[in-house]
C-alpha cells in the first residue's frame, strides 16, 4: 500500500501541485475508486478545499455508445459543460486518471464516436482553452484495470498482468527505490537542459528520415519555444500535465510541414486500434492516411475538424529512454507517447510560442500555431530516425542520431 499512497502523493502534489483552498477534481474510472480515495486522501493533507468526483465506466460507455437514442451524441449535456467549464473557471485542478480497456469501442459506429467528440469539444472550449493554456493545473496519470493489463501482457493471467502493469508503471513514473519527489527534480533538470540546448538553436526547421519510409519537413514558426517537464499556470504554480513525462515538444508551423509519415507504433484512440499507418502531408494538411488496421477511425480523426487535419505538435523522446527501454506496448498513448518521438494532429499549446498563453486564438493562428478541437498524439520514432535541423541562420545541425539526442 506505501508505494499507492507514494504515487497518490506525487500526483497530487507534483502532478497537479494542490494548494491550500483550491478544488480538486478528480476524474476516474469506478474500478479504480480505492486509488481515487488515496488521493482525495492526500490531497486533503496538503489543503484542498474539496475533491470533486466525476466517474466513469468502460461498459456504461460501451452500452451508451452501442444502444443510446442517436440524437444523444450531438450534444453534451448542459449541467456536464457547467461542471467542468465552471470548475475550471473558478481555478480549480483536474486530476485525470486514465484507464481503459484500448478495444473497449471496438465495434462501435465510428460516426457516434466523432459526433460525440465534436459535441463535447465545442461544449467544453472554455475547459480546453483553461487546460491547454496553462490557466489552470491539470494531470494525467495512470494504474492499471485487469482490462487494459491483459491487452499489455497477453500471456499472463488477470492478476499477473495486473501485478505486471503495476510494476512497469510505477517504474515509469519513478515511484519506489528513495524519495520520488527528489527523483522527478533531478529528471527535470535533464529535460530543462535540453530544452535550453534547443532553444538557444532557434532552429526554423527540423528533417526526419528514417527507414520506415518517413521523410518529412517541419517548419517552426518565429517565436517557436521548445517545452517540456512542468508548465507553470498564469498564477506561477508549477505542475505537470502527464506523469510519466520525457518529451520535449513544441508547435509546428501550421503551413510548414512535408512529405510522409510514417507510424512507428499503434495509436489507441476513441477505444480503437489504429495501425501500420502513414500519412502524406502537403503545405501542412494531411492530405492522404493510409492504415492496415482502423483506417476508417483515423480518417475520421483527422477530419474532426478543419484543424485536425494540421499538426499541433512536434515533441522528440530518446529511443534509449526509460519508458521506451521497457519495450512494452502500452496501447495508451500517455505511456506510448514518452516512449516515442511523436506528432499531434490538432490544436497546439499556446507555451510553444513566444508569448501564446498571452494571446487570443486569432493572434495564435497570425503567429502560424494551428488550432482545433482535437489533439492527437501518434509516434513516429525508430531507433534508426535522423533528425536534422535547419538553424535561421541557415546552419544544419544533428538534432537526433540513430533515434537518439545527438547532443
Ligand atoms: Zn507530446
Ligand atoms: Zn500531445
Amino acid at each position: 500500500m506505501q508505494r499507492y499512497e507514494e504515487y497518490a502523493r506525487l500526483l497530487v502534489e507534483v502532478g497537479v501541485n494542490i494548494q491550500k483552498g483550491q478544488n480538486l477534481i478528480i476524474d476516474a474510472p469506478v474500478d479504480c475508486a480505492w486509488f481515487a480515495r488515496l488521493c482525495a486522501k492526500a490531497a486533503y493533507a496538503a489543503g484542498c478545499r474539496e475533491v470533486i468526483m466525476k466517474w466513469n465506466d468502460d461498459a456504461l460507455t460501451r452500452e451508451k455508445f452501442l444502444r443510446a437514442e442517436p440524437d444523444v451524441f450531438d450534444t453534451l449535456p448542459k449541467w456536464l459543460a457547467e461542471f467542468m467549464n465552471g470548475y475550471a473557471g473558478e481555478g480549480a485542478a483536474f486530476l485525470r486518471i486514465s484507464a481503459s480497456d484500448p478495444e473497449n469501442m471496438a465495434g462501435v459506429d465510428p460516426d457516434r464516436l466523432t459526433r460525440a467528440q465534436r459535441a463535447s469539444g465545442e461544449a467544453l472550449k472554455p475547459y480546453r482553452e483553461a487546460t491547454m493554456g496553462s490557466a489552470i493545473p491539470w494531470c494525467i496519470a495512470s494504474i492499471p484495470i485487469p482490462s487494459w493489463a491483459k491487452k499489455v501482457f497477453p500471456g499472463c493471467g488477470e492478476e499477473e498482468a495486473v501485478e505486471k502493469l503495476w510494476a512497469a508503471i510505477l517504474q515509469a513514473v519513478r515511484v519506489g527505490g528513495g524519495d520520488a519527489v527528489e527523483r522527478w527534480r533531478t529528471h527535470l533538470d535533464t529535460l530543462q537542459r535540453r530544452m535550453d540546448t534547443l532553444n538557444e538553436l532557434n532552429l526554423e526547421s527540423l528533417h526526419y528520415k528514417n527507414s520506415l519510409g518517413t521523410d518529412l519537413t517541419i517548419r517552426l514558426p518565429e517565436g517557436a519555444v521548445w517545452a517540456g517537464g512542468s508548465t507553470v499556470t498564469k498564477s506561477g504554480v508549477p505542475y505537470i500535465a502527464n506523469m510519466p513525462t520525457e518529451e520535449i515538444f513544441t508547435a509546428p508551423l501550421r503551413t510548414g510541414v512535408d512529405g510522409v509519415v510514417y507510424a512507428a507504433m499503434p495509436l489507441v484512440h476513441n477505444g480503437v486500434i489504429m495501425d501500420k499507418f502513414h500519412m502524406v502531408v502537403r503545405e501542412g494538411k494531411i492530405v492522404e492516411v493510409h492504415a492496415q488496421i482502423g483506417e476508417e477511425a483515423l480518417r475520421a480523426a483527422v477530419t474532426l475538424d478543419e484543424g485536425a487535419s494540421y499538426f499541433g505538435e512536434v515533441a522528440l523522446v530518446p529511443y534509449d529512454s526509460p519508458i521506451s527501454n521497457q519495450k512494452l506496448l502500452y496501447y495508451n498513448t500517455l505511456f506510448d507517447e514518452n516512449a516515442s518521438c511523436h506528432l499531434a494532429f490538432g490544436e497546439a499549446y499556446p507555451e510553444c510560442l513566444k508569448g501564446g498563453e498571452d494571446m487570443t486564438k486569432e493572434e495564435r493562428q497570425a503567429h502560424g500555431l494551428n488550432t482545433s478541437i482535437t489533439h492527437v498524439d501518434f509516434m513516429v520514432g525508430t531507433a534508426d530516425l535522423r533528425i536534422t535541423g535547419r538553424t535561421r541562420d541557415g546552419r544544419d545541425v544533428d538534432i537526433f542520431i540513430d533515434g537518439n539526442f545527438a547532443f
